[in-house]
């Protein structure tokens, strides 16, 4: 399987790239990845995406996006890629099924995934009462207990998500301020289901078949306490999916690919967009920007490699004529 743009990752930054090159007439294709539509897909109401007045389901603005650029011709595989090399172009990928694509260019936005809080019990009892996605789960905790940790965007975002169906959210925040913006701060504060824990760090999960409570510590005075939960929700952060890409781009201290502000790695040919890049905005309006940029990029670094073949071949063609014309 070949193809001129290879895009790995569907989230907004890699849909918008495809909706680019497909208009290019690049016939992109996009490898889906672990998480179809990228983590936007798995957000309940996404408000502030422009065009959208009333505000539109994470799960509908990333199909619509799918959609629109299936319209211009995008293929789209489901599959995860295992190992690239990137040595020469076309550059080759390995997928999990043993099949290998290659590329003339290659557009990273394989996203970033929900930090983990690394206490004991949040392995053991994931997906039986501890949840990084409450809009896909948010059902199961009909009339329950629930804890969210963090206190940013998604923390009171996904929380606030939560009080639809829960009787009791609790928010476990390591400091005594909210990082999240002031119009959700409001909406959690005027909400009656939910109490805060300030200055307080989950320190474990609780619980034997399912989760039945967390240990609370408090970060200033060091005492811990056991409150009883059905549900745990970390929301503490992102961290980059690049593992793929260690020791063959330019990675920063925390994992981020390094780009050159015009979506451009160390590897020509190489683009990388959304959230893998960027650790200050990390919204689905910026990283569909830096689709849009990477694509572009895509389309000139393709257009400037066609030139060069096509002059490299002319003036080969001139050396041969002249000799040619003697004979
Ligand atoms: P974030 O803004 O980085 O917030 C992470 C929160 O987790 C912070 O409050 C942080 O505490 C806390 N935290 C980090 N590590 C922790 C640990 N080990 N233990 C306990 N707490 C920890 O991440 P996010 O909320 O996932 O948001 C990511 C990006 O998406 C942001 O740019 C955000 O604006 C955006 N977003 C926007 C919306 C929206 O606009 N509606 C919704 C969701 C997300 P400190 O505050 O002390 O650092």
């Amino acid at each position: 399987m070949h193809s001129k743009v290879v895009i790995i990752g569907s989230g907004p930054a890699g849909l918008t790239a495809a909706l680019y090159a497909a208009r290019a007439n690049l016939e992109p294709l996009v490898v889906r990845g672990l998480q179809p539509g990228g983590l936007i897909a798995t957000t309940s109401e996404v408000e502030n995406y422009p065009g959208f007045v009333e505000g539109i389901g994470g799960y509908d603005l990333a199909d619509n996006m799918e959609k629109q650029a299936a319209r211009f011709g995008t293929q789209f595989k489901d599959a995860l890629i295992e190992s690239i090399d990137v040595a020469e172009r076309p550059f080759k990928l390995t997928t999990d099924g043993g099949e290998t694509i290659t590329a003339d260019t290659l557009i990273v936005s394989t996203g970033a995934s929900p930090r983990k809080l690394g206490v004991p019990g949040e392995e053991q009892l994931a997906n039986r009462g501890v949840s990084y996605c409450a809009t896909c789960d948010g059902f199961f905790f009909r009339n329950k207990r629930v804890v969210v940790v963090g206190g940013g965007n998604s923390a009171l975002d996904e929380g606030l998500f939560l009080t639809r169906y829960v009787s009791e959210l609790v928010i476990v925040h390591r400091r005594d301020t909210l990082r999240a913006d002031p119009v959700l701060q409001e909406r959690a504060f005027s909400n009656p289901k939910v109490r805060f824990v300030w200055d307080s760090t989950v320190s474990a999960v609780l619980g034997d078949q399912s989760v039945a409570g967390v240990r609370i510590q408090n970060l200033k005075t060091g005492e811990e306490s056991d409150l009883a939960t059905d549900g745990v929700f970390p929301y503490i952060g992102h961290i980059p999916n690049t593992w793929l890409f260690q020791g063959k781009l330019n990675l920063d201290e925390s994992g981020f690919i390094v780009t050159d502000g015009r979506t451009r790695t160390n590897i020509p040919g190489i683009f990388a967009a959304g959230d893998v890049v960027d650790h200050v905005y990390r919204q689905a309006i910026t990283a569909a920007g830096d689709g849009c940029k990477a694509a572009m990029e895509a389309t000139w670094f393709l257009a400037e490699q066609e030139h060069a073949a096509l002059k490299s071949q002319k003036a080969a063609e001139e050396v041969v004529s002249p000799a040619l014309g003697q004979w």
